[in-house]
């Protein structure tokens, strides 16, 4: 029984080598469920195509990823304010500080670590290095500086002097929400803030801008070095390379009265109880539409609370083109759907298209498809990446 991911290999790795150029020297973002990949997938896919830097959401994330080793860079996203452990002063780390207690709390955790186990420090003469990505309050309201701590942002690098820590500055990072705010103001954000860091020629991370604001950031201000964290527009784009399928499991008829399933309810009419893989452990939910953008979206919308309250619920199956209903809210590894007695049915062994939002999803198993050219992907010995190369 399984839930697949079926991933064309040839289009998305095709994919990731074009938004190179429409976002050059960006950072791949590799967290979570990793887009319904897995982080290690991921980090793979980045080694390949000649990335040299990765960001990953936290730092635990950071530890399970065995391929470490392997980039230059791993900057983590989320602010650390848990105990350290050696293998935390890896020189390939950046921590992103969003506050004074952020940078407090890193640089008390180095120097405990540093004073409890001496020898974790591989040049034992010098002083443990923290290497940190100082992160600046955008429209997001997330943690980050305010503008009216500019001045301390030229004091985060003598933060760590009493305690025996060599604070380095890697670059400055800025979250832009993904909606609702006009690629204008996101550009004054950042020449307010350009205005503000106390180095002519930062690194600079951004996110959620357009590639062509993007490419004409780079042009207006070369001296800054741009880099572009991706994410969802870099693994899923369009959805376009990945097709995911469920197995139709068995097939029991069912008729009006009769109880079944779970919750033993009654079925309203005669009909077909399908089994399919794939439940809420995979993320399989009873869940309204993502959004509401259109008019037409929010009657559908109403239609799905209407439905609802009927016990009826769309199902993100589909079988000949159309969506199925759930015939109970889904098992954690299985789902039933209904299909009424005049309807056609799949063959058990059948895979049903399933659609699940990639980033809550899991797969039973993974396939590729479709062959790999050669020269799709420089290797990283062929093509050096930019990222971060400014101050390091
Ligand atoms: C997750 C994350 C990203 C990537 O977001 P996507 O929408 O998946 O591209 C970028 N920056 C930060 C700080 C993030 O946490």
């Amino acid at each position: 029984m399984s839930l697949t991911l079926y991933l064309n290999r040839k289009v998305w790795l095709r994919h990731l080598a074009e938004t190179e150029s429409r976002f050059p020297g960006f950072i791949p973002v590799i967290k979570g469920n990793g887009y319904g990949f897995g982080n290690e997938f991921l980090a793979n896919a980045a080694q390949r195509a000649g990335k040299r830097s990765i960001a990953v959401g936290t730092v635990e994330e950071a530890r399970h990823l065995g391929e470490e080793g392997s980039f230059d860079h791993l900057l983590i996203l989320t602010p650390v304010l848990n105990e350290l452990e050696p293998d935390d002063l890896r020189p390939e780390r950046i921590y992103t500080v969003g506050s004074r207690q952020h940078l407090d709390y890193l640089v008390s955790a180095f120097a405990r670590l540093a004073d409890s186990k001496p020898n974790i420090w591989s040049g034992q003469e010098r002083r443990p290095e923290l290497r940190i990505a100082v992160k600046l309050q955008s429209a997001m309201k997330r943690y980050g500086f305010a503008r009216e701590e500019a001045d301390f942002l030229r004091q985060l690098e003598s933060a760590g002097e009493e305690a025996g820590v060599a604070v380095h500055v890697e670059g400055y990072a800025i979250h832009f929400p993904k909606e609702g705010m006009s690629a204008a103001s996101k550009e004054a954000q950042l020449k307010a803030w350009l205005e503000r860091i106390p180095t002519d020629t930062p690194t600079f991370f951004v996110s959620h801008l357009s590639s062509a604001q993007y490419l004409r950031l780079r042009e207006e201000h070369p001296q800054v070095n741009w880099v572009m964290r991706l994410g969802t527009d870099l693994w899923l784009k369009d959805k376009s390379f990945v097709d995911v399928r469920a197995t139709v499991l068995d097939i029991q008829p069912v008729f009006r009265g009769e109880r079944f399933g779970y919750k033993q309810r009654k079925a309203k009419r005669d009909g077909h109880l399908v089994y399919v893989a794939g439940g809420s452990a995979n993320g399989v939910g009873l869940e309204a539409p993502p959004s509401v953008q259109s008019m037409k979206d929010a009657l559908k919308l109403t239609a799905f609370w209407v439905l609802n309250l009927l016990n009826r619920n769309l199902s993100p199956y589909t079988f000949q083109g159309k969506r199925t209903w759930f015939a109970e809210p889904p098992h954690m590894q299985t789902s039933v759907l209904f299909f009424p007695s005049a309807a056609a049915l799949p063959g058990v062994g059948e895979e049903l298209p399933v659609q699940l939002r990639m980033t809550t999803a899991h797969f039973d198993r993974y396939i590729e498809e479709g062959e790999e050219e050669e020269d799709l992907l420089p290797s990283s010995s062929e093509k050096s990446d930019q990222t971060l190369g400014a101050t390091s």
